[in-house]
Order: structure tokens, then sequence, then C-alpha cells
């Protein structure tokens, strides 16, 4: 992983996003240069209406940039067709989001089979979800599992499919500080284990400790970058 930790997996240049609402421009990013590494964690920090989402769904390819481009490992995005985005989505990229979107009739093993059925080389449920210490809950429902549960299966929902990359906006938002550990450390361990670049969104300054990298965000602009010196753990955070 050191040799790999040179490589540039993600990168933007120049990215622009305008909303536009009838007369209202809202300019939500304002030429964004970023790079994410292989096997990197990198925390976006910044107040609420910087542009985190933003940029992070249009890393993702959930959403289109106004002026700018994105390269996965060297390949420009096209972002004029809709099926090579989802093509990029399908085999590239998991979300996990502040709200877990589990379909409440469905065990944990059968949200997960969701992805696994369609990925093109997905790890078994079983597997994705011991990854994030659910072995043991295979067969509950949404109802019946905590909301830092309920996140570790969408988190499990998201890795299945092996992707390369993993981009994580607010996961800990709903949840309280005791939960929201047990999220991190499963975002984390496969951040370690599985070398999965991460990008974790937060507007909360001590979740960005666990970062390798801390960019900063306001008024739609990477205003300061930080590398961290120690990477803490979860369970360290004074939160
Ligand atoms: P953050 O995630 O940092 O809170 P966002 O990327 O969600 O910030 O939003 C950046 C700016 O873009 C905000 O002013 C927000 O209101 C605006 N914005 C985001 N999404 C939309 C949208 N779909 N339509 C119009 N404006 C939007
Ligand atoms: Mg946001």
């Amino acid at each position: 992983m050191e040799n790999e930790a040179s490589a540039i997996a993600l990168e933007a240049h120049e990215l622009t996003k305008i909303y536009r609402m009838g007369a209202v421009e809202v300019h939500a990013l304002r030429g964004v240069d970023v790079e994410f590494r292989e096997s990197e964690l990198v925390v976006l920090l910044g107040p609420s209406g910087s542009g985190k989402s933003t940029l992070l769904n249009i890393l993702g390819g959930l959403d289109t940039p106004t002026r700018g481009t994105v390269m996965f490992r060297g390949q420009p995005l096209r972002m004029d067709s809709e099926r090579a985005l989802n093509l990029y989505r399908r085999d590239h990229v998991g979300f996990v989001f502040q709200f877990y979107n589990l379909i409440p009739s469905l065990t944990a093993r059968e949200n997960v089979s969701l992805v696994t059925e369609i990925a093109r080389n997905p790890m078994s449920p079983v597997e994705a979800l011991s990854i994030v210490g659910l072995g043991d809950r295979l067969d509950h429902f949404p109802a019946q599992l905590s909301g830092g549960e309920q996140q570790r299966v969408a988190i499990a929902r998201a890795i299945a499919k092996r992707p390369d990359l993993l981009l994580c906006d607010e996961p800990t938002g709903a949840l309280d500080s005791k939960t929201g550990i047990l999220v991190l450390e499963a975002i984390l361990k496969i951040n370690r284990e599985l070398g999965t670049t991460t990008a974790l969104i937060t507007h909360n300054a001590v979740i960005a400790e666990i970062a390798n990298r801390v960019l900063y965000f306001a008024d739609g602009r990477i205003v300061e970058m930080r590398q961290n010196a120690v990477q803490r753990a979860p369970g360290e955070l004074a939160w």
C-alpha cells in the first residue's frame, strides 16, 4: 500500500457549479482543484452551504459540473454521457449518506444483496456485513437495528461491490457520538484493510482527526489543507 499511496486515484480541475433558480444564481463551487491519492482517507470539513456535498456528488458521478473536469485514475469522466456516469458509479464508487435509505421490508443481508446481484466483482453480503461488525445481524430488519447499526448496513451495502472510492456525506450526522464512533471505526477499517480511497464529509472538526488529510471548505472553495501528522482512532476523539 505504501507504493500505491503516491498514485493519484481521483482528481478534479477547475470545478465550477452554478445552480440557476429563475433569475437567481447560486455559486456552489468556485473553481475547485483537488487530488485524492490511492488509499488516502481525506476529510472534507466546512460550514453548511460551503459546497462539500456538491463536490462529493460530482466526484462520484451523481451530478455534473457547470465547468471543469474530473479524472479517475487518469481518465476524464465523460460528463455528457449518462451511460458512462452510470458505469463509473456502478463499478468504482460506493456512497454513504447521512440517512441510510435501507429498504424496511428487507433484512440486512437482503439490503446488501440488492447491490451484490448487479456488481461486477462483489464480495458476499455476509463478508460485507462482517467487515462492519454486523456478522451477527444478517437476518435483522432495519427497524430491529439501532441507527448506528443501520448506518453500518448502509456502509456494507456501499463496499460490497469492492468500490475503488468510498464517498461518505456526513455519515455520523444523525448519530450520537457513541454510535458515531462505531461507524467511523468501520470506515477506517475499510480504508486500512481494503485500501479503499475514502472521502468523508463532516462539519465536526473533531472527526477530522481520523484523516490523513483535511480539506477546509468555505464559500465554494477549498481555503486550506492540512496533512495530519497523527491519525487518531475514533475511540480517542473527544467528541
Ligand atoms: P454543504 O454540503 O457544504 O452544506 P452544498 O454543496 O450542499 O453545501 O451546497 C452549496 C451551495 O449550493 C449552498 O448554497 C446550497 O444552498 C446550494 N445548493 C446545493 N444543492 C442545490 C440545488 N440542487 N439547487 C440549488 N442550490 C443548491
Ligand atoms: Mg452537505
